[in-house]
């Protein structure tokens, strides 16, 4: 059912395209377990800069809590009067919006009154810690809220004071944000989120951001959090993909191009068997046509080698048969010969200005006994005032002589031939026509390659070798012409063929 050269390209498809699969499949797996290790990297290096993000951010939060209460801690002990030392202390740390210094038993001692509202507060939050930490350690520390800090203060007569003062968030925003993570390097986004998840700072618009993750901050700023979010075409996943996806492309491509290769390849094979089995017919079918004639030759030679005829016009006939037969053989010999000859590139033409009409003549004059015995009706067309053509007279006529061959054994019921010549275009065509079976569309370009015969012509149960049109074909093109069909079947066949009047003087 399979032909040897299908079996061959199927098994050269599976023996390629199975490996094939099988490296794609591998590197699909191994790109997806890159992405997944790409990804973990990838949020593990977030959250390793997320977290020095946050050291930083506490460490200049301190330094300058810190600085501040060292000044405050200076205007507590200055020896003058404490309200403008604290205000000098305040005036140079933007960070605080206001300050407030109470006692433990929350008497205020600066300023003189509380403001919007920050007594409800801040007095809680004193009660609170007056119990905490703060007392216990007696360190001096500052103990955050979202916005009130508290830290205890001793002063020089040994009071302890408490330090409520409220941040100021543009300030934060600006001295300590701004500074610790403004010049970080990365290609991530980083924003402070408050308590309440609110942006306080980003890097840059987070919107449109993807959040991967996010470490909170500890005493400084208590329940805000550094949040790190990618921007939509930074994603590694979408790195990845693009990867993938021009992975699978190089892929497809190589498929492509080995599935193309394959074809290609059982194209040329198909081409080069069916090459081999034309070659094969080709002989056969040339000894055949060698061995009619010859045969013709002998029988009647040898009836007048025995003297058997007596009569002299049968003799003369018999002559004209062995003649005509012997010219028959020499056709078909010159044909196999050009052929051979044009194929390994050797074939000469002689040119010449040749006159058309003697030569048409001349060739149909070779066809007279056929033509006749077939009962031909012939009528030739030949144009008054043609010029004479440069050409090789012999291999055009011999051009011609196979369309009038061809004419005569492809011929039907219907037995008419007409070769006309006329100057069309500007170039000489000749045309022979018959009213003979006709060739089918599709096998037109196809008739004319060698070795090529209809149906290898064997229904039409006619000898030929399939040479005689691409011998046409050469002889036209070699002298910078062409040749053509003009045909359907059962309604006969016209070949035109065309030959520049001047003709192609490096022939
Ligand atoms: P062949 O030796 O078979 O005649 P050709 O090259 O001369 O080889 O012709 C190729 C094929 O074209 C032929 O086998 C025949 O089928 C077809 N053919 C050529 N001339 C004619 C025609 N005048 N009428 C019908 N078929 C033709």
């Amino acid at each position: 059912m399979w032909s040897p050269s299908a079996r061959f390209s199927l098994l050269a498809l599976l023996g390629i395209a199975v490996p094939a699969t099988i490296v794609a499949t591998l590197g699909y797996i191994s790109i997806r377990q890159w992405e997944a290790s790409s990804e973990l990297l990838y949020r593990e290096q977030a959250r390793d800069m997320a977290s020095m993000a946050v050291a930083k951010v506490e460490m200049i939060l301190r330094r300058e809590e810190d600085a501040f209460l060292d000044r405050l801690q200076g205007a507590l002990d200055a020896d003058r009067r404490t309200a403008e030392a604290v205000a000098e202390a305040l005036a140079r740390s933007p960070l605080v919006r206001r300050l407030y210094l109470v006692t433990r038993r929350g008497e205020l001692l600066y300023p003189k009154t509380w403001s919007e509202g920050d007594a409800g507060v801040i007095a809680p939050l004193i009660a609170e810690a007056t119990q905490g930490k703060l007392e216990r350690g007696g360190k001096r520390e500052v103990v955050a809220g979202h916005r009130v800090c508290l830290a205890l203060l001793v002063r020089r007569g040994g009071e302890p004071v408490l330090a409520a003062f409220i941040r100021d968030p543009e300030a934060l925003r600006r001295e300590i944000f701004e500074t610790a993570l403004g010049a970080l390097e990365s290609p991530t986004i980083l924003a402070v989120l408050d308590h309440e998840g609110r942006a306080v700072y980003s890097r840059a618009p987070i919107a449109d951001a993807q959040p991967i993750l996010s470490v909170t901050f500890r005493e400084t700023l208590p329940d805000w959090r550094l949040a790190v979010y990618q921007t939509a075409d930074a994603a590694p996943r979408r790195a990845v993909r693009r990867q993938v996806m021009l992975f699978t492309g190089a892929y497809g491509v190589l498929l492509l191009v080995i599935v193309a290769g394959i074809v290609a390849t059982w194209r040329l094979a198909r081409r080069e068997t069916e090459m081999a089995r034309l070659k094969s017919d080709f002989v056969a079918n040339v000894s055949h046509d060698l061995k009619t004639p010859l045969s013709v030759i002998r029988m009647f030679g040898e009836t007048l080698d025995m003297g058997r005829m007596t009569d002299e016009g049968g003799r003369r006939e018999y002559y004209r048969v062995i003649t005509r037969e012997s010219e028959r053989l020499s056709r078909l010999i010159d044909n196999v010969l050009d052929f051979s000859r044009i194929e390994s590139g050797r074939q000469t033409y002689r040119m010449a200005a040749t006159a058309v009409e003697p030569l048409i003549r001349s060739t149909l004059e070779a066809f007279d006994y056929p033509l006749v015995q077939h009962g031909f009706k012939v009528d030739v067309q030949v144009a008054p005032d043609l010029p004479e053509v440069w050409m090789d007279a012999d291999a055009v006529g011999q051009a011609l002589a196979n369309l009038i061959d061809n004419a005569i054994k492809y011929s039907g019921d219907e037995r008419a031939l007409t070769v006309s010549a006329r100057v069309v275009d500007g170039r000489l065509a000749i045309a022979v026509a018959d009213r003979g079976l006709g060739i089918a569309a599709h096998e037109h370009a196809r008739i004319f390659e060698k070795f090529y015969r209809v149906g290898r012509s064997d229904t039409q149960g006619r000898r030929g070798s399939g040479v005689g049109l691409a011998l046409v074909r050469h002889i036209a093109e070699a002298h910078g012409g062409d040749v053509t069909v003009d045909s359907a079947p059962g309604e006969g066949s016209r070949f035109t063929l065309r030959l520049p009047l001047a003709g192609r003087r490096d022939g």
